[in-house]
């Protein structure tokens, strides 16, 4: 049988090793460790908020190695899981079907997305616990006719405990991750080496023949004759560049800004995260406890539970990159303008709830979803193969957006890498 080597086990490696194995003898190389969910007490850990030791949030990486945090020269905070089930990990479940620029394209993940419903549990279920303030944060968007809408889920939500552990990895098993497909593509006998980066891919005469990963330390050649890239819109484009292949400055991340304000007994943390949506033009605004904020920013004080908050996630422009260690992303002028309009729609929600706008607060520019630099054109629409790539060699994940969605990208991803997979299996 031939082999393959995915790249990455998050949303989309897991989906490819899942797909490919039986056709192909897989090996997913995976950076990071088995994933572990955060095991500290947030009551525990805020009793620390006010000795200063919290002033840089890549410190979270030392007590959470999963959440990998860089910043930009502006000082956003860029996130990224690493780790068995990469950024699925720490998501918050939501669970979109988005793929209005890939139609665009001439591209329909119609039947993709048919598929991961059979796959993925998707749920509401979690509307009936929401907490008196949730409810009235969604009444007052739809008084303000911001069209609000219950968040689907990916999971059991029916067994839901509503502790707002969500970024840190479910404790309970209740949201869905790709350790799931990743476990299946195990068990059909995809092998999975933990621990192992892959810094380039071997190139000859044009074709891929494997690529080098670090393992503990050493350089390994793994061979392989078809090598699917999937580390996620940070680290799939580092490997190109490393082998050669330049790509292009679109990056995107979907930058996310909160707006907040004290609230007795909000109790925003012990709450599923993002439990309603309201789509505007650029931007959706959601509910969102931002842990970020809470432990960095020094103008979120108050006890989490007095904290009530509203996010902004900005469908931003594709202007930026990274190269190596260094990430070039900065907001344009319409980027900005945008964020500022997302800012007087959460005053005004507030507003409806008699919060004053001099009571709000601002959170830290962070952003999670990064894609786009080597993006599909109708080029593609096809193949999902760009012809600046070996035969050989495919990417499946966020890399290959179009252009940023400003909504959860992670069943758009998986419709991607299912597509990409099919393509692999009918070319043979
Ligand atoms: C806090 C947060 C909340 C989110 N919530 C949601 C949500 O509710 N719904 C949603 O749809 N999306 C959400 N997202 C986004 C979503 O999780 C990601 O967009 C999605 O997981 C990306 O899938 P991917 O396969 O492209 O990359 P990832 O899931 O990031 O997987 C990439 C994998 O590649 C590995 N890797 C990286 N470099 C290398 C290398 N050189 N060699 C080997 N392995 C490598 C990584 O360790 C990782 O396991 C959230 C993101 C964040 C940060
Ligand atoms: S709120 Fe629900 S889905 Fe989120 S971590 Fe807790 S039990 Fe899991």
């Amino acid at each position: 049988m031939k082999t393959a080597i995915v790249v990455g086990s998050g949303a989309a490696g897991a989906t490819v090793g899942r797909a490919l194995q039986g056709k192909f003898d897989v090996t997913v190389l995976e950076a990071g460790k088995p994933f572990r969910p955060f095991p500290y007490s947030i009551e525990w850990l805020q009793k620390f908020r006010k000795t200063g030791l919290f002033f840089d949030e890549r410190e979270i990486q030392w007590l959470f190695p999963t959440m990998q945090i860089r910043k930009t020269a502006e000082k956003m905070v860029l996130v990224n899981g690493i780790g068995t089930g990469g950024t699925t990990t720490i998501a918050t479940g939501n669970a979109l079907f988005v793929d209005r620029d890939f139609k665009k394209l001439g591209i329909d993940l119609g039947a993709e997305f048919d598929e991961i419903i059979s796959e993925i549990p998707v749920s509401t279920a979690h509307q009936k616990h929401w907490r008196k303030i949730t409810r009235q944060l969604f009444e007052a968007c739809e008084e303000l006719n911001l069209n609000p809408q219950p968040m689907p889920k990916m999971g059991n939500y029916e067994n839901c405990k509503h502790c707002g552990r969500c970024v840190f990895g479910c404790p309970l098993g209740v949201k869905w991750d790709s350790r799931q497909f990743l476990q299946d593509a195990v068990n059909q006998g995809t092998k999975l080496e933990t621990g192992s980066r892959v810094d380039q891919i071997v190139l000859e005469n044009g074709i891929a023949k494997g690529v080098v990963a670090r393992t503990r330390f050493r350089s390994k050649f793994f061979p392989a004759d078809l090598i699917v890239l999937a580390a996620g819109g940070f680290g799939t484009p580092v490997i190109l560049q490393n082998s050669g292949i330049e790509c292009e400055s679109q990056l995107f991340v979907d930058p996310v800004l909160c707006v907040a304000t004290e609230w007795r007994d909000a109790v925003q943390h012990r709450e599923v995260e993002m439990p309603f949506f309201a789509q505007q033009d650029h931007f959706m605004l959601s509910p969102y406890f931002d842990y970020l904020s809470f432990f960095f920013n020094k103008n979120w004080r108050q006890p989490a539970r007095h904290i009530l908050s509203l996010m902004i996630k900005l469908a931003d422009s594709n202007r930026g990159g990274i190269s190596g260690k260094k990430i070039d992303k900065t907001l344009t002028e319409a980027d900005k303008a945008h964020l500022q309009q997302g800012v007087e729609r959460c005053r005004e929600i507030f507003g409806k709830l008699g919060i004053r706008k001099e009571t709000l607060f601002l959170g830290t520019l962070n952003a999670g979803h990064p894609g786009g630099m080597f993006p599909l054109t109708e080029n593609e629409a096809q193949t999902f193969h760009h012809s600046a790539l070996p035969e050989n060699l495919y990417l499946a994940d966020a890399t290959l957006i179009p252009q940023s969605l400003g909504n959860p990208p992670t069943l758009t991803i998986i419709a991607i890498a299912k597509r990409v997979s099919r393509l692999i299996k009918d070319v043979g």
